[in-house]
């Protein structure tokens, strides 16, 4: 491997012992590289020099004078004094003065020119004004000129045991002797045709602006340069994923030629002709399917556009070529409701089908040995346990959260190399779609089936309880069913939020005429299962629940959604919810009660509920309020971290990071002519995943 200059220790740097790079280390800082990608948190602008004249009481300013009086006063116990010093800046006159440090009297001479920058304070003998421990510069020492004041000076974080002068000056010998030396990993006419400025040039700025003067562009992170390092970013990124989409287009995988009469035959049962958004997808993944390497594609759509019979004709494919599907969601309690819903269709076909949700609590025989039905669905135990597959060809992932690179490279380790399909249960914003799923082939069913209507969607605040049953029974007394959701099972659980058990005795007293359903995670399956039956033969008019009927479950009479807390829920879940009425032809509304306090943040999250039914916009909505941090989660898990670049602030220059990712993979795959990029770009995806040999 190449080592440049810049990966020598930090203990190479003029002023850096052993001691101080121990500290430095607790920054993360061990080479010269670490530090030159140490930046400020912040800026401060100093530049401007104004007169002493000129300052007004509580002002931060920067002011040039002369020394022209110094006194040391000591008070009471030797170790307390006061520097004071009295600048002339050829007009009036400052007091400037520090405490405790009576070493200043060595610094700050009579007659020595120096820069000041601080809080300006009334002197309470009156005039004239003054600072306290201000920083300072001494002019014509030229080890320090230009450093601290008189210019734009970065503020960094730093570790006690260094000051922010100390580490400053360390940073800025360090940039004056390396940062022009630092070899730019990026291609020159990538940076060139973007306007993108090179790297030597970004980090000198970043560090030391002399150009980028605007103090508010460069505290938001938004300078060319801070643009330049969120491009690196994003085109590493994007450049480790496409390296990752074509190594797989290498896999060997599995030619699927499928005659097709289980699909037509399933194409006949439906009651529905499919959209054309459905059908455009379902060709898509079928021709996926023929190639000879694996596939590897996301599908999304929101909430009840018919991702399920798109995915379930892929799985029909694969039986009917003599291979195993398998259908993996993130918990057990939506394995069940999945297996519930496609059990049916099983059936019709005359296939074998298995349930294996394999948590803790499961039985010997589900956790281990072999699948030999046709279709199978379970939770991820799926493909960590000991099981083994007869013939595994497809695999359908729901819930897109807990699953990433990480998890899709676990298959090919088993040795597996199965066609993956990955079903989003509401949408991904586009931003993130790019960068977490750059390494996967993106379908979109972008329209819901004909004839839906909007759910009008209301918040109202708890106390109109009154009006909320109104709505309730009116809709019941024509025949509707209603679901009503909780954020928690029982009362003592979670502190004040009202539960599903007590909600579900409340309900029965309030309408004894009504056949009221309970539903949650701790019942048994079977009971769970007769709940939802029941609830389908209309045999139950309100089901209480928590969120397990979150996904996958489709009643098209039940045309109410009340969601009790909903202040408690996230946006996505919020979607996901009202997403299990609106599926007849009758319209549907929405309820959201909020319990005070309801915070800011939960307002917006209710607002934007009541103002869209558009799952991308929601999406989107989401990531501006939680931010990628958090939107992220786990899922992110398996992707390097993101340092400087923002998905938000910076979702243009993402789109053109990946243009030229793609690019340059088109046209140098191994990135044969660009060795140093190639280096660094193991170094950034490192730990993560070996992009170059996970092939
Ligand atoms: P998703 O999983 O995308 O949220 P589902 O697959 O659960 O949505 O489908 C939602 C409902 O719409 C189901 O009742 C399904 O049978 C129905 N459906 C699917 N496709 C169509 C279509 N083309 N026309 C009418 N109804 C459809
Ligand atoms: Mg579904």
């Amino acid at each position: 491997m190449k080592s440049s200059k810049t990966d020598l220790s930090i203990q190479q740097v003029k002023g850096v012992g052993p001691q101080r790079a121990r500290l430095l280390a607790k920054l993360g800082i061990a080479t010269i590289r670490d530090a030159l990608a140490y930046l400020p948190f912040r800026y401060e602008d100093r530049s401007h020099l104004i007169s002493v004249a000129e300052l007004r009481p509580g002002n931060v300013a920067t002011v040039r004078g002369k020394v022209a009086a110094c006194n040391i006063l000591r008070r009471g116990e030797k170790k307390f004094s006061i520097y004071e010093a009295t600048l002339h800046d050829g007009g009036s006159y400052l007091t400037v003065k520090w405490f405790n440090q009576p070493f200043m009297q060595k610094h700050v001479a009579l007659g020595r020119t120096m820069v000041v920058y601080g809080r300006v304070r009334e002197n309470s003998r009156g005039m004239p004004l003054e600072m306290e421990n201000p920083e300072y510069e001494l002019l014509g020492d030229d080890a320090d000129s230009q450093i601290h004041t008189n210019r734009v000076v970065p503020v960094y974080r730093i570790t006690e045991g260094i000051s922010q002068k100390q580490f400053r000056k360390v940073m800025f010998i360090l940039v004056q002797e390396h940062a022009t030396a630092m070899e730019d990993p990026v291609p020159l006419y990538i940076t060139a045709r973007n306007n993108l400025p090179g790297l030597g040039e970004t980090l000198r700025e970043l560090h030391f602006p002399e150009n980028a003067r605007n103090i508010i562009e460069l505290n938001s992170g938004r300078s060319r340069y801070h643009r330049r390092l969120a491009f690196d970013e994003f085109f590493f990124l994007a450049l480790g994923l496409a390296v990752l989409k074509k190594s797989g287009h290498r896999e060997k995988g599995i030619s699927f030629c499928p005659a097709g009469c289980l699909r037509r035959d399933l194409l006949k049962l439906l009651p529905f002709t499919l959209t054309a958004a459905q059908q455009r997808v379902m060709e898509q993944i079928g021709s996926d399917m023929k190639q000879p390497y694996p596939m590897n594609r996301l599908l999304q759509g929101d909430v009840g556009c018919g991702k399920t019979v798109v995915a379930f004709a892929a799985m029909l494919d694969a039986v009917e070529c003599g291979y195993q599907a398998a259908l993996m969601a993130p918990t057990e309690t939506l394995a069940e409701q999945h297996y519930l819903n496609i059990r049916g269709m099983i059936e019709t076909f005359r296939l074998s089908g298995d349930l294996r949700t394999g948590g803790p609590g499961a039985r010997e025989k589900e956790r281990t040995g072999e699948c030999t039905s046709d279709i199978i669905v379970g939770t991820q135990a799926l493909i960590q346990e000991r099981l083994t597959f007869r013939k595994l060809g497809l695999v359908v992932i729901d819930e897109q959260h807990k699953f990433g690179v990480m998890q899709r490279a676990l298959l090919r380790k088993k040795g597996l190399h199965p066609d993956v399909l990955i079903m989003t249960a509401t949408p991904i914003p586009r931003s993130l779609a790019l960068t977490l799923y750059g390494d996967l082939d993106c379908s979109v069913i972008s329209e819901l089936p004909p004839g839906r209507k909007r759910i009008a969607t209301a918040w109202v605040e708890a106390e109109r309880k009154d009006e909320i049953f109104a709505v309730l029974k009116q809709e019941i007394s024509r025949g509707r069913q209603a679901y009503v959701v909780y954020p928690a099972i029982e009362e003592s659980e979670t502190a004040g939020l009202r539960s599903v058990t007590r909600g579900k005795e409340a309900f029965e007293r309030k309408f004894p005429e009504y056949r009221i359903g309970m539903l949650h995670g701790r019942m048994r399956p079977a009971e769970r299962e007769q709940v939802m039956e029941r609830f389908r033969a209309r045999e139950i008019d309100i089901l209480v629940s928590t969120t397990v009927i979150e996904v996958g479950v489709d009643v098209p009479n039940a045309t109410v959604m009340l969601i009790v807390h909903a202040e408690r829920f996230g946006l996505s879940q919020l979607h996901q919810l009202r997403g299990r009425v609106g599926r007849g032809v009758d319209s549907s509304r929405c309820i959201l009660i909020a319990y005070p306090p309801v915070s800011e943040d939960a307002r917006r999250r209710l607002n934007v509920m009541v103002q869209t039914n558009d799952g991308f916009r929601i999406a989107e909505e989401d990531l501006n309020l939680r931010g990628p941090g958090e939107f992220l989660g786990t899922r992110q898990a398996g992707l390097p971290d993101l340092k400087n670049a923002d998905l938000i602030r910076d979702a243009a220059i993402l789109g053109t990071a990946r243009q030229e990712a793609s690019d340059l993979i088109a046209h140098d795959e191994g990135l044969l002519k660009f060795s140093f990029l190639k280096q660094q770009l193991d170094v950034f995806w490192r730990g993560k995943v070996d992009i170059f040999n996970t092939g």
